[in-house]
């Protein structure tokens, strides 16, 4: 066996001569002179062979452990670094966040003396007359007066939000006071984990707003801070078409300038609930939204269909088209077969509800024609198009200034070739 082997290695190197120039052969070698016997020679040569070998394999196993303790180095260091970034995202100034709140649930849970104290204060640093009627209200937008973290012009926004709190009889005040006494503002560069489309976010966890882009007019300060308004553990799970939709509607009917029509933001998210608003009712919806209880919807539902079942699964449906829409929908469904569920159930509602000519019949089937556009390709420019051929739908759905507003002369928000159409988002 062992004279087998050396032959093996003469014929090796015999083979390998003739392969390499460089390497010639040389029989009378001074290895096979200093071996005194052909067995011990072979047995020392394998000997040797082995211990390389183990050598090798120790070397290897070495090599691979330390591949691995640096790659596993480098995660760990990787994923530090992501937490350490998304930390100082959203809590730049490592602060504490403020436990007073003068609200429990949605009442004031403070004596008419203090509420006197803080109305007169906040009557002196807005430079107005507080009535009685509205004492509550305002006594939430105290929790801005005492927030250090913002300035001025980011304070006068919030305050802006007086007017949707008054025609909001749903929100959990003791969340939203503790929102936005605590709630930060940060211009910042978009994180890399968001899409390029995202101009803004709030992160309730941290009582944060980023935003990512010149923001004119404050319009995405306006969209964040409804969700920080808003946002609280009973809401977060609300489905996001209908957060913002919501969101979007809101900032539309109390700031915008042209408040029927959405040219940048969600604008199939705001068809959406206006469509629920027109099977339930605009109060029903902002109950929905502010108590983060989707059933609420359902039940409305039901006082038409008979049925609670047939109405949740229709709602659960109408969720599913949007889902589809952000690639997030985990069943294999067809925009069909998604619609066959949900919108028979909404038609039926609504003509069950309303006479041919009533406005929220016309307002329902104007705003399922927008949302159709999301089932094909180039959707956005789509919805651009039934917009100019269409016109807008004036009608306003919470904002009471915009009712009367609207009851008192006409608004016309005409699409010009100046309006944006990039469509954006946040988160
Ligand atoms: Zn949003």
């Amino acid at each position: 066996m062992d004279s087998e082997r050396l032959d093996d290695i003469v014929e090796e190197n015999e083979e390998s001569s003739k392969k390499d120039p460089d390497f010639v052969l040389v029989e009378d070698s001074d290895l096979f002179e200093s071996c005194p016997d052909e067995v011990s020679i072979s047995s020392e040569c394998i000997d040797e062979l082995d211990e390389e070998e183990e050598q090798e394999n120790a070397k290897f196993v070495k090599t691979t452990r330390i591949f691995w303790g640096v790659l596993t180095a480098i995660s760990a260091l990787l994923l530090c670094g992501l937490i350490y970034m998304k930390y100082i995202m959203w809590n730049p100034t490592d602060r504490d966040l403020c436990q007073d709140n003068l609200f429990c649930g949605s009442s004031l849970a403070i004596s008419p003396d203090e509420l006197d104290d803080i109305t007169s204060t906040l009557e002196n640093s807005l430079g107005i007359k507080i009535e009685d009627e509205f004492k509550d209200e305002y006594a939430l937008l105290y929790a801005v007066l005492e927030n250090d973290c913002l300035t001025e012009d980011e304070k006068n926004v919030f305050y802006g939000f007086i007017d949707i709190i008054k025609d909001n009889p749903y929100i959990d005040r003791e969340e939203a006071y503790r929102s936005l006494r605590n709630v930060d503002v940060l211009y910042k560069c978009r994180p890399y984990y968001f899409d390029k489309t995202v101009q803004g976010a709030y992160s309730h966890e941290f009582e944060s707003i980023g935003i990512f882009e010149k923001d004119e007019d404050n319009l995405i300060l306006k969209h964040e801070g409804i969700h920080a308004i808003f946002c609280n553990d009973k809401t977060a799970n609300l489905p996001k078409y209908f957060k913002e939709g919501m969101t979007e509607l809101l900032v539309n009917e109390y700031f915008e300038s042209k408040p029927f029509v959405e040219l940048s933001n969600y604008p199939f998210e705001i068809a959406g609930v206006k469509i629920l608003c027109e099977v339930t009712s605009p109060d029903t919806v902002l109950k929905a939204f502010s108590t983060g209880d989707m059933d609420v919807i359902a039940q409305d539902m039901a006082t038409i269909t008979g049925d609670i079942e047939v109405a949740r699964k229709a709602l659960d449906a109408f969720g599913k088209v949007f889902l589809k829409h952000y690639g997030e929908l985990e069943e294999d469904l067809t925009y069909e077969e998604i619609v066959n569920e949900c919108i028979p159930v909404f038609r039926g509602i609504v003509t069950a509800k309303y006479k041919e000519e009533d406005a929220n019949r016309v307002s329902y089937f104007y705003n399922e024609i927008l949302l159709g556009n999301i089932f094909y390709d180039g959707a956005y420019d789509k919805y651009v198009d039934d917009l100019v051929e269409f016109g807008s739908d004036h009608k306003a759905y919470f904002s009471s200034k915009l009712k009367n507003k609207l009851a008192s002369e006409e608004i016309v928000d005409k699409i010009s070739d100046d309006d944006s159409k990039t469509y954006k988002k946040d988160k």
